[in-house]
């Protein structure tokens, strides 16, 4: 297929290929994202939709490494990990093992720190043009507890949160159910972590796709990229299913693909698949006003206009898609604990995506060494779609060939795993 040269190709249509599209399209750059699914798709499409700026914890932490061996063999636990598959994933677990120290997951916040701030800002800014049409709202988010214990430390940790400049109201169980009617008796308390909110992922990744177009940006779709053609360490075209694509510049934001593509590219990045799922139904016969997380079951229940989510689960499985009826029935069970007298509306959809994730818990955003003109946006894990615009913000910045400021260019470096891979 004959099209002009691009000065910037993308390849991922998720929430990093468009907030990166959208910025560069600010800038005045031509674009084009080359998609291999239909838009919106990806890990963009079914997810909770939680905007986080309090949750700052990165995925690898001593407290998760003990909850993920805890729940090992537990065939309906909120985590899993196949430990059969090939030695890539054994060596990234190795590494994801060695992260989870308080001294990292210390460094890890306030990089996140840094971004959910930035990321904030920006998702308050976009949504001042279409909010409304992706249900976008920061009514705070509210995390409720079945047990005292949970209860307690959670409670502490919001002492630290109010200091750290994130209002965090600690609520007994008769003010958490003054907030959420639909909360049940077995709900001993919450905390509202009031900065938070929420927004409906489909349908903000469609609003961007139409605004990107309609700023210029080409995308195809059904156009899947199988390697790059290089020459003197730089790309100088991509090799896709319509044929070859020539560009000054590439941005890798394939999502959970990135490792399997990076290699295809010559550039090792360790980034795996962790499978999620999440169940969309009709409005519940009482309504939940603001996104609510069951933390002990660790399910996430988002209101989206309509009709009400529940997403959950992290399983380390590679690329197998198979859903588990009973972990589905796990999560339907676990918010009938919490919400015991709504009943949920007929079942809408049940999807299953793939999070992005790095054996450090931190983000991939950086140019390559080699292939030198190949940007990365990729390994966000639980919280691309809060943190999308910020990397497409960062992103934008490094095509125009300015590097990150420090300390957040070296935490996100792509290059950081090259000499240990
Ligand atoms: C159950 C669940 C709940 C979640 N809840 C939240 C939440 O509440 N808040 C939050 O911030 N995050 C949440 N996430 C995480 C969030 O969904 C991801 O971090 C984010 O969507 C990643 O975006 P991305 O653009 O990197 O990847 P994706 O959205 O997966 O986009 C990558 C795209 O690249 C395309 N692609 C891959 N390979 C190729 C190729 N070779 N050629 C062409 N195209 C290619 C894919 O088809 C895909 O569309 C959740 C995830 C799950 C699974």
């Amino acid at each position: 297929m004959e099209t002009p040269k691009a000065d910037v190709i993308v390849v991922g249509g998720g929430v990093m290929g468009l907030m990166t599209s959208y910025y560069l399209a600010q800038k005045g750059a031509s674009v084009v994202v080359l998609e291999k699914g239909r838009i919106p798709c990806g890990s963009s499409y079914g997810n909770a939709g939680l905007i986080v700026p309090s949750h700052l914890q990165p995925l690898c932490s001593p407290a998760n490494l003990k909850e993920g061996l805890r729940h090992l063999f537990n065939p309906v636990g909120p985590f899993s990990i196949a430990l059969t598959g090939n030695g890539r994933r054994l060596l990234w677990l190795a590494r994801f093992a060695r992260h989870c120290t308080a001294e990292h997951v210390a460094k890890a916040v306030a990089v996140y720190r840094d971004l959910a701030d930035r990321s904030t800002t920006l998702h308050d800014a976009l949504a001042q043009e279409g909010g409304s049409s992706y249900d976008y709202a920061r009514k705070g988010l509210l995390c409720v507890y079945a047990t005292e214990k949970a209860f307690r430390q959670a409670s502490e940790e919001a002492e630290a949160l109010n200091r750290a400049g994130r209002p965090a109201q600690v609520l007994d169980a008769d003010a958490v159910h003054r907030l959420e009617p639909a909360l049940g008796p077995r709900c001993v308390g919450g905390i509202l972590q009031e900065p938070d909110g929420s927004l409906n992922p489909s349908a903000f990744i469609d609003y961007l796709a139409k605004t990107v177009r309609d700023r210029g940006v080409f995308i195809l779709e059904e156009t899947e990229v199988f390697g790059a053609e290089t020459s003197r360490g730089a790309i100088v075209s991509l090799w896709t299913s319509r044929g070859s694509l020539r560009g000054h510049q590439f941005v890798l934001a394939a999502g959970a693909w990135t490792g399997l593509m990076a290699r295809r590219m010559g550039c090792p990045i360790p980034v795996e698949p962790a499978k999620g799922f999440s169940i969309t139904y009709d409005a519940p016969t009482l309504p939940v006003f603001r996104p609510i997380l069951l933390e002990e079951a660790r399910v996430a229940v988002t209101p989206l206009g309509s009709s009400l989510r529940l997403a959950g689960v992290l399983d380390l499985c590679g690329f197998d898609d198979s859903v588990s009826l009973r972990r589905l029935r796990a999560m339907e069970r676990d918010m009938k604990t919490y919400l015991p007298d709504s009943a949920h509306g007929a079942v809408r959809e049940i999807w299953r995506g793939f999070r992005p994730c790095t054996p450090d818990g931190l983000p991939v955003i950086g140019r390559m060494r080699r292939p030198r003109n190949l940007l990365v946006a990729a390994g966000h894990a639980t919280k691309g779609m809060f943190l999308g615009p910020v990397t497409g913000e960062l992103t934008a910045l490094l095509a125009e060939g300015r590097p990150l400021p420090d300390p957040l260019g070296t935490a996100l470096d792509p290059n950081r795993f090259a000499d240990r891979f």
